[in-house]
């Protein structure tokens, strides 16, 4: 590990769990190599593209401000998880937001550099106060800026980023005229969901950039008002940002969380942005493995060497967080019938094995919300109110399709036994899990959210060309629609805080 900083940081890892990540990786690109499998199916050789130096800049002016935490430890964990020199360009250290300090961290530095240390051991991270025209390669750095950057502005070139966020609207910059931002730097916090969003962005337009996609297909500028489900692509974008109070505190009242894998542990990762009470049962039947360690900014090297289930190391997370955790392990099947028996308020259904989405309505659930990715580069939400929207039956992509599919009618092929290994880029499980958070969060809004859009999705293939945004009703003549409007379901999903969200 190489750490240089002004000042002095604390490694998470003990010389012991040094010496541990020294035995079982020899080399660091062993650790490369077996951590970046799933992301070389998608972009080919990374490690040519991985050692080009990236620098995040954090907005001196605004390094204390809770979104700006947030986006900025956002982007540098994904960042981490793939991009092996990362420079925070820091000018003004500033103490962590309350609700952010965890794990002995108490200024932004110190959760910064300890998370992209624990994401890889070996990477070459540090903390500065300015930045470099040229890396120890001759190659300009790529840089991302964090921040409205209102009181320091910036001359960015045409290859600089710019992320932020304000009230629920994530918001990305190419280029343009700095002076317009005084809506923004007067605007209300951003949701903890529009920042992380905000972040996942950012961190996919570096990586863009490091993989050599040409600049037509870089991130654009864009305010994406995660309220609604629309996206602004104008120049003038970021001056059009509504004003919408936000949701400080996150209650989980009963909430079943089935699948903490990438975008489950990305979820909590999101929502431990903000405090939180109420309860959480996770389930999941899977270990954490390294190449988890590519798309999630839960996991850790030590999660990688341990290899715990996933159930266990979210529950770790959360722990002292506020929230009750149960956790569950094993697999959908074995649990789906007791789960259904017990009177949540909202499942967030992250987990699609054998099938699980065709046979999610006929268990008369709550609220169903998920989130998805691709094998390229595409991610979505659903949400699902019984007997008012239409179900996860009729929403499931047939099984040579990605997330996208068309109603299929009940007519499910299943006996998929394995997923097959996919592909998966760092900074989309993060996106999905983004998107979810705001379901859950206008869950909490009364009862505008039920108009909203719920089938969300984005490819960022070719930049932010569109946002695809839906308001699916119960499908005719699907099965899992038809049960969830019957009277049995009363007694089950029923019984939830949302219930009420069912009846027109
Ligand atoms: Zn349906």
């Amino acid at each position: 590990m190489h750490v240089h900083s002004e000042q002095a940081i604390t490694s998470p890892l003990t010389p012991a769990d040094r010496l541990r990540v020294a035995d079982r990786w020899r080399t660091a690109e062993s650790f490369y190599r077996e951590r970046d499998d799933r992301t070389t199916r998608n972009v080919g050789d990374l490690a040519t593209h991985a050692y080009r130096a990236v620098e995040i800049h954090v907005d001196p002016g605004a390094a204390a401000n809770l979104t700006v935490q947030r986006m900025a430890l956002t982007v540098a964990n994904l960042t981490a998880r793939w991009a092996r020199r990362v420079r925070i360009v820091l000018a003004a250290d500033a103490p962590l937001a309350p609700i952010l300090r965890r794990d002995g961290a108490a200024c932004l530095s110190d959760r910064l550099i300890r998370e992209m240390c624990a994401a890889d051991p070996f990477g070459e991270f540090n903390i500065a106060v300015t930045g470099t025209s040229v890396a120890n390669d001759g190659r300009a750095p790529l840089r991302l800026f964090v921040g409205p950057w209102t009181l320091h502005p910036q001359a960015l070139s045409s290859e600089d980023y710019q992320v932020h966020a304000s009230s629920w609207t994530a918001l990305g910059r190419r280029t343009g005229t700095q002076g317009r931002l005084l809506g923004i730097m007067n605007g209300a916090e951003a949701t903890a969901a529009a920042a992380g969003l905000a972040g996942a962005l950012g961190a996919a337009d570096l990586f863009k950039r490091a993989v050599g996609h040409v600049h037509a297909n870089w991130m654009p500028t864009f305010a994406w008002d995660t309220w609604a489900g629309i996206l602004d692509t104008s120049p003038m974008a970021w001056s059009t940002v509504g004003h919408r109070s936000v949701p400080e505190h996150l209650d989980f009242g009963e909430t079943l969380l089935a699948g903490v894998g990438a975008i489950g542990s990305a979820f909590i990762y999101l929502a431990d942005f903000m405090p939180l009470s109420g309860a959480l049962t996770l389930l999941d039947r899977d270990a954490i493995e390294i190449t988890n360690l590519n798309r999630t900014p839960l996991f850790t090297v030590m999660h990688a060497l341990d290899e715990p289930k996933k159930t266990g190391a979210v529950a770790a997370y959360l722990t002292g967080r506020g929230v009750k955790v149960e956790s569950l392990t094993g697999p959908w099947r074995e649990h789906a019938a007791a789960l259904a028996e017990r009177p949540f308020d909202a499942w967030i259904s992250l987990i699609n094995e054998d099938g699980a989405w065709a046979e999610v309505p006929f268990q008369l659930p709550p609220v169903v919300l998920h989130g998805t990715t691709t094998s390229g580069w595409g991610f979505g939400m659903g949400r699902h109110i019984p007997g008012r929207e239409d179900c996860t039956l009729c929403r499931l992509p047939r099984p040579a399709t990605e997330f996208r599919g068309p109603c299929a009618q009940g007519e499910i092929a299943l006996g998929v036994d394995r997923e097959p290994v996919r592909a998966s880029l760092p900074f989309l499980s993060t996106a999905a899990a983004a998107l979810v958070l705001t379901a859950y969060l206008q869950l909490g809004e009364g009862s505008a959210a039920v108009s909203l859009p719920n089938d969300v999705s984005a490819d960022l293939g070719s930049g932010l060309p569109a946002l695809i945004a839906l308001h699916r009703g119960p499908s005719v003549g699907c099965r899992g629609c038809h049960a969830q409007s019957s009277v049995a379901w009363h007694s089950r999903g029923g019984r939830g805080r949302f219930a009420h969200y069912s009846t027109p």
